[in-house]
């Protein structure tokens, strides 16, 4: 598609590359057939074409208005669109780069601002984990949809003791560590089963995914900086030979370092190092199986999968998960109609977008779920802690992280 930069974007880093990603597209239409939001809404300005060339017309000089900011917050960022795409344009980036340049010229409501500023702040800050101890305590007290919200307390269980010369550092991450403290503990003793140390390097935070897809550019960029600096004295001392993520929202954003910080003297080196030892959990799972092999014990119960678009589109690891636990006698049962589809969780998507986020899970529970009890599934299984809270809020079986799975199942710790 060609594009005519408009002069103030044309000497500028992310308006060359929004005009290269541009030229790139075709205009087909395939990614429309596999954009949720397409699908409820039939607009086509909902969808994955329309916003592009939203996006197009902002860069070229086009005022935008309150219905383009609608049109891309309407957006998942789920990225269904680029597996589809044959031309392998980046929708993704570009959409990051549209909404940045209209957040800067439309201004929102102090509501809506409000509530943005709450979510950019609160559930990244140290204050998140006390507010949530806090809701846990009271959960029996609250009315049903509050307490849908409210996940309650998990023991987080053992930290294995034991060393090992295999050592990678651990994302500990932000909101995961409060909601479901165990997902890191179970990651922990997974892989020493399999021979490997998870370390926490003191220091990191929040991937910066949260302040990166609500338009805080800067905000996201700081965050970025202060995990790369945690995390290099042990990568430089060649202690740590990967990075493991255990919510693939935040691994996708991990590995995206390298290009957002690739204009940063200081940091460009580094950021693309971190982006290379990045490794979903899943990454490490033909280890953790040859580990594991003959060490588990059965289980009888239907489990359900859903992979996370962060999974299956971002990281491009669709199937691995699905593969790793086959070959250790636990097949995952994929929701039975549109598993490439998003459950409508996406980071803070349920809260800004409520109501289509809503109607995306009720439909994507219903092909986990099954119809008849006989296909009741005894856990619904998922790879990122967004899709696992959001999904359990008002699913029928429990929601856990694959490798709590596993580590309940090792009959040896
Ligand atoms: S499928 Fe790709 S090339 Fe075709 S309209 Fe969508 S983004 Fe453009
Ligand atoms: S990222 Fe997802 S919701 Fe957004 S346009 Fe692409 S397919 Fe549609």
């Amino acid at each position: 598609m060609q594009t005519i930069l408009s002069p103030e974007f044309q000497n500028t880093s992310f308006g060359r590359e929004a005009e290269a990603i541009l030229r790139q597209c075709v205009h087909c239409g395939f990614c429309n057939a596999a954009c949720p939001t397409y699908q409820l809404l039939g607009d086509e300005l909902d969808g994955p074409r329309g916003r592009i060339y939203l996006i197009k017309q902002v860069l070229e000089g086009v005022p935008p208005t309150r219905q383009t900011q609608l049109h891309l917050d309407r957006c998942l960022t789920c990225r269904g669109c680029e597996t589809t795409c044959p031309s392998g344009v980046r929708y993704g980036r570009l959409l990051d780069i549209g909404r940045q340049v209209v957040e800067q010229r439309v201004p929102r409501p102090v509501s809506e601002q409000r509530l943005r500023d709450w979510l950019r702040r609160g559930l990244a800050s140290s204050l998140f984990g006390p507010a949530l101890r806090l809701g846990q305590s009271a959960r029996g007290l609250l009315p049903t949809t509050l307490r849908q919200q409210v996940p309650a307390r998990q023991p987080a269980g053992q930290w294995p003791r034991q060393t090992h010369a295999r050592k990678v550092l651990l994302l500990a991450g932000c909101v995961q560590r409060a909601m479901a403290p165990n997902i890191n503990t179970a990651t922990a003793r997974v892989l020493d089963a399999a021979g490997i140390q998870t370390v926490l390097a003191r220091g990191q935070g929040c991937c910066g995914a949260l302040k990166h897809h609500l338009a805080d550019a800067k905000g996201g960029l700081a965050q970025m900086r202060a995990n790369i600096d945690a995390w290099w004295p042990h990568i430089e001392s060649g202690r740590a030979e990967a990075i493991i993520i255990n919510a693939s929202g935040c691994g996708a954003m991990v590995k995206e370092y390298g290009h957002l910080l690739r204009d940063e003297p200081r940091y460009a080196d580094r950021a693309a190092r971190v982006s290379e030892l990045a490794r979903d959990v899943a990454e490490l799972l033909p280890d953790i199986a040859a580990a594991l092999s003959g060490r588990l014990r059965q289980h009888s119960g239907i489990l359900a999968w859903h992979a996370p678009c962060t999974l299956q589109h971002a990281l491009g690891l669709g199937g691995a998960v699905e593969a790793g636990l086959r070959a250790l006698g636990l097949p995952l049962r994929p929701a039975a109609q549109d598993a490439h589809l998003c459950c409508g969780s996406a980071g803070t998507y349920s809260v800004l977008q409520a109501n289509l986020s809503r109607r995306l899970r009720d439909h994507k529970l219903a092909h986990l779920q099954g119809e008849r009890t006989a296909d009741r599934p005894a856990v619904i299984l998922s790879a990122n802690i967004g899709c696992i809270a959001h999904l359990q809020a008002v699913a029928q079986a429990p929601v856990r992280h694959w490798i709590e799975m596993l580590d309940e199942l090792m009959m040896q710790k």
